[in-house]
């Protein structure tokens, strides 16, 4: 590892640890195709740590659409839904699966205990039951 690259693995660390302090969400980029809309959320998935196939079925219950992700990892949805809509949702799931509820802390992991999804703060400790996606 060069001087460089270790510097910046330090920046990307430290980056890493702040994050709670001034979380703003990664952009989506949202698309229509056809009668297709394709959402592209990988850096956003990236940076909350959760599983894309979570938040796809999210979508696709939230906009009672059929759905399914390619073999490129962008989430395609059945119909044409506007930017706004699915902006929207994807606003809500992370405020549903990500931001804790006592400290709004982006820093939580979710956890499956048998049938249950509770998200655990990071930061806070807190620890609590979320709805579970049919
Ligand atoms: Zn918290």
């Amino acid at each position: 590892m060069t001087d460089y690259e270790a510097l910046l693995s330090n920046v990307l660390k430290n980056k890493k640890e702040t994050k709670a302090d001034r979380f703003v969400p990664p952009q989506v980029e949202i698309f229509q195709s056809g009668q297709k809309t394709m959402i592209i959320v990988d850096k956003l998935t990236k940076y909350i740590n959760r599983d894309i196939k979570h938040l796809a079925k999210f979508l696709m219950h939230e906009l009672t659409a059929p759905g399914q992700i390619d073999e490129t990892g962008r989430i395609i949805i059945g119909g044409r839904f506007s930017k706004k809509q699915v902006q929207e949702k994807i606003d809500s799931y992370l405020k549903t699966y990500v931001f804790c509820k006592q400290c709004n802390s982006p820093d939580t992991q979710m956890i499956k205990i048998d049938n249950n999804t509770f998200i655990k703060c990071l930061g806070c400790g807190a620890e609590y039951p979320v709805g579970r996606l049919k």
